[in-house]
């Protein structure tokens, strides 16, 4: 067997993973339009594969509840509600009967058919159901054809997952204690198997192209989860093992910043915040070292419901969040819909370029029901900590008023119904839209703090669409037209005392940490990121001294590119030995 065979794909979750190798392989179903002669008893064939479907759809969804709780096994019903559809069996059978056809024909036609009206809506939430229908389609198929599937749950020694994709059904049923890293042919690190490769911390390498033909069942394998390596049949283990152990020895090191205030050598502090979807975020994370809350992604509580949420439901969920969070500032997201994020009870009106249209605060400036019902929630469980309502995708002062204002008008309801409030409470607004960074000091007269959103903002400066993978060349956070955007934010709200924050990805990045930290003179105030991050980027920060950093930053705006900057902080950070 060869040795040593390198792939290069996109690390998309940290850790090193050395294991042998379990292939994923999606099964072969070989179906022709054969006739059969007996039709009822065919028939009976079909319905006995979809029962046996549905109760090993059931069977599943107990095991992932156990395993990863109710909400995230909620992905089992939406199978069990297409094995069960009485229009899909109808179909089948009238096939059947019809044509004179054998059953894996007519089941393969009528699911296939169904997957692509799915796959190809426009709705981005209708073409993920696209995935469920074929997970379905498998599985009855195996059960009418009596081949055995690839079975995750029988998993019972070390592996590495090496796959297509991982669908949202196969993840959830992945046991951490066997499972030691994915590799898979599609997806980025924004990809549903990134993000719960992340959540159950499981070092991955995606996007590796043909991953899935140049491993044989069995074959060793090592990853690397941050750089994207990812070797078949390593010659030297050792070297691996090594490079782990570091790693966790890491890991192991940065747990004592866990209760250390974030702080440069010489003595400025900073916030290193979390940046969070659901209220269980908040349960641990404490253990992450994160000293408050700098985002709440509200819209998750929309996007996993079937109707808008209540007023209760929503007031329960951010009450929640403010107790786990004690007198830390939690900094809660309004409803930051449209674009990519769609909702499955709400149809958005076709758009040419839905990123620049109606969405976020756009949408609810235009929906005052919806809007008021989600201030009244987060108001009255702001007397239960320290709350700051963040508005987003700001573009006019005209709007951020507006939004205030309404703020302002249920606080008078609620003062009229004796209903508990914080009268302290927080309103300010994220930064995403260049327009907004440019005018920060006007903001600043009315707003109690910003935000800034590089994943949007980057996109709108550079007009790259964050999504396109042909375009992302041009995503560049550590540009100075960018990093010129942030100095004017900073310098803007520092007109009004108001502090500045960074909830986009950028803010968890070692390589633009040292430079935020010192532009404008001042840097930010507050940097939101994912729980991952905060150990390592206060590390960082505590191992800086803020006058260098300021230095820095003024030699990176005055760059021509973003290489030159990254080069520059590269060099910085490589002569503190922090990479
Ligand atoms: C951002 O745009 O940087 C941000 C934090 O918001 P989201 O990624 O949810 O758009
Ligand atoms: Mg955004």
């Amino acid at each position: 067997m060869m040795k040593d065979k390198k792939y290069k794909g996109i690390g998309a979750s940290d850790g090193i993973a050395t294991a042998k190798a379990f292939l994923l392989d999606k099964p072969i179903f070989k179906i022709d339009d054969s006739k059969i002669s007996n039709v009822d008893q065919e028939i009976s064939k079909v319905n006995a594969a979809i029962e046996a479907s549905i109760k090993n759809i059931e069977h599943v969804k107990t095991i992932a509840i156990d395993k990863i709780g109710a909400e995230k096994a909620m992905v089992f019903d939406a199978h069990a509600q297409i094995a069960n559809d009485p229009e899909l069996k109808n179909e089948i059978i009238s096939i059947i009967k019809d044509q004179k056809v054998n059953g894996a024909y007519a089941i393969d036609v009528v699911f296939k058919k169904t997957h692509d009206l799915f796959a190809n809506m426009e709705d981005d939430y209708f073409k993920q159901r696209a995935s469920d229908v074929e997970d379905v389609r498998t599985k009855i198929l195996s059960f009418f054809l009596n081949i055995e599937l690839p079975d995750l749950l029988a998993i019972k020694s070390e592996v590495i997952i090496v796959a297509d994709d991982l669908t949202p059904s196969e993840t959830a049923l992945l046991d951490k204690k066997y499972v030691k890293g994915f590799a898979t042919n599609i997806g980025g690190r924004t990809s549903h198997a990134a993000i719960m490769a992340r959540t159950m911390e499981i070092p991955a390498v995606l996007g590796l192209k043909d991953i899935t033909n140049a491993v044989d069942k069995n074959s060793m394998i090592a990853l690397d989860g941050s750089t994207g390596d990812l070797v078949i049949e390593p010659s030297d283990l050792s070297v691996w093992n090594k490079k782990k152990e570091i790693f966790l020895k890491e890991k192991e090191e940065l747990k004592k910043y866990i209760n250390v205030k974030a702080k440069t050598l010489d003595g400025v502090e900073v916030d290193v915040v979390a940046n969070i979807g659901k209220p269980e975020d908040a349960d641990n994370l404490d253990s992450y070292g994160a000293e408050g809350i700098g985002l709440v992604r509200s819209e998750f509580l929309y996007m996993e419901n079937s109707k808008w949420p209540t007023e209760e439901e929503q007031f329960n969920a951010y009450k929640y969040i403010l107790e786990k969070q004690k007198n830390k500032l939690v900094i809660i997201r309004t409803l930051d819909i449209g674009g990519d994020k769609k909702l499955n009870y709400y149809q958005f009106p076709h758009e040419m370029n839905p990123f620049l249209g109606y969405r976020a605060i756009r949408f609810c400036l235009n929906n005052p029901e919806i809007f008021k019902t989600q201030i009244r929630a987060l108001l009255r469980a702001s007397a239960f900590g320290r709350m700051g309502i963040m508005f987003p995708m700001i573009a006019t002062v005209d709007e951020f008023l507006k939004a205030k204002n309404i703020v302002e008008e249920t606080k008078k309801e609620l003062t009229k119904e004796k209903i508990a409030f914080d009268s302290k409470v927080l309103v300010g607004m994220m930064v995403e839209i260049p327009s907004s960074a440019f005018l920060t000091d006007k903001f600043a007269k009315y707003a109690d703090f910003f935000s800034i959103g590089t994943n949007d903002l980057v996109q709108y400066t550079f007009a790259v669409d964050r999504m396109s993978e042909n375009v992302s060349y041009l995503y560049q956070p550590n540009n100075p037209a960018l990093l010129r955007a942030i100095k004017a934010t900073i310098e803007g709200a520092a007109v009004h005392k108001k502090f500045v924050g960074m909830c986009g990805e950028m803010a968890g990045d070692i390589r633009s940490i040292p430079i935020l930290l010192g532009l404008g003179g001042k840097g930010l105030d507050e940097f939101s990121m994912s729980a991952s991050s905060i150990l390592r980027s206060k590390k960082v920060i505590a191992s800086l001294k803020h006058s260098e950093c300021v230095e820095l930053a003024n030699k990176a705006i005055d760059c021509d590119t973003a290489e030159e900057v990254n080069n520059l902080v590269e060099n910085f950070l490589q002569k503190k030995n922090l990479i």
